[in-house]
């Protein structure tokens, strides 16, 4: 025979193990996503309502995408070179044409810039001279 005490004992233990199971499915439920910057496969827990959010699995991969964004850091040796080389070549230009007797603001026009912009570079590239 089952007395009272014996059946709510036995019902109390029995809430108690499902509560663990519920618990630990609450934690355990997982999916996964893959990280917009290395492509890697990231677990997120079902639970983590702010895991939705993330785009990226660690902090250097959220830096690295700002960094693409702005597109830094994206060119090569040999590019930044080239780049260099042409706004060399630009600002040499710039004294050649000045000192054929153009305005600032011809100049600029040439160069799809404003007046002061070449002013500046002028000014920049002439005290250097000196
Ligand atoms: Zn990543």
């Amino acid at each position: 025979m089952k007395t009272y005490e014996q059946a709510k004992e036995e019902m109390i233990f029995q809430v108690n193990n499902l509560q663990d199971v519920i618990k630990f499915l609450r934690e355990n439920a997982y999916y996964e996503k893959i990280c917009g910057s290395c492509s890697t496969k990231m677990r997120l827990r079902v639970n983590d309502f702010r895991a939705n959010e993330r785009k990226f699995c660690n902090d250097a991969c959220r830096a690295t995408n700002q960094r693409d964004k702005k597109r830094l850091g994206t060119y090569s040796r040999q590019e930044l070179n080239k780049r260099k080389q042409k706004r060399d070549e630009i600002k040499k230009e710039i004294i050649k044409l000045r000192n054929e007797g153009l305005t600032f603001a011809k100049i600029g026009t040439k160069f799809n810039t404003s007046r002061q912009r070449v002013e500046q570079i002028y000014s920049k590239m002439t005290k250097n001279d000196s």
